[in-house]
């Protein structure tokens, strides 16, 4: 099991800084969001080159640390404040979100990784509050997958 806070390897290789992994109970900025979306407690995301993870969550989940890596690399290339502005304002909020246009390519890793489609987009669907249209979400994998 990973320290609270350590640095790894980076097997991402356009991301040029370390990736590190911090729990959540040991960031500020988690105890801060948990304030304000209580259910972040429950999930891993990404900021920068950081990967913060639930406090029962098992560190050394390499499926998730996939996952998350997707995001590392997109904060790389997109720059936080495009990120986050993509994530969750343009061009909308729901339904037709580019927070789609950044998780899709993760979640083609979870789908390499073993997911089904169905499962995705649930998730997507459940989680990541409907980025696109269940359908076309469903579509664009079955052509990929
Ligand atoms: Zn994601």
């Amino acid at each position: 099991m990973k320290n609270p806070v350590s640095r790894v390897e980076n097997p991402v290789s356009r991301v040029e800084n370390p990736v590190v992994f911090v729990r959540q109970d040991h960031s500020k900025l988690c105890r801060f969001l948990w304030r304000l979306t209580p259910s972040i407690r429950e999930r891993w995301f990404t900021f920068g080159t950081t990967i913060y993870y639930p406090i029962y969550a098992n560190p050394d989940n390499q499926k998730v640390i996939d996952h998350e890596l997707v995001h590392v690399a997109q904060f790389s290339r997109y720059g936080k404040f495009l990120f986050l502005l993509f994530y969750f304002i343009l061009p909308l909020p729901i339904f037709f979100s580019g927070r789609w246009f950044l998780e899709r390519a993760a979640f083609m890793i979870d789908i390499k990784n073993g997911m089904s489609v169905e499962n995705a987009v649930r998730i997507l669907a459940d989680q990541y509050a409907t980025p696109w249209p269940r359908r076309l979400m469903t579509k664009w994998f079955l052509r990929r997958a």
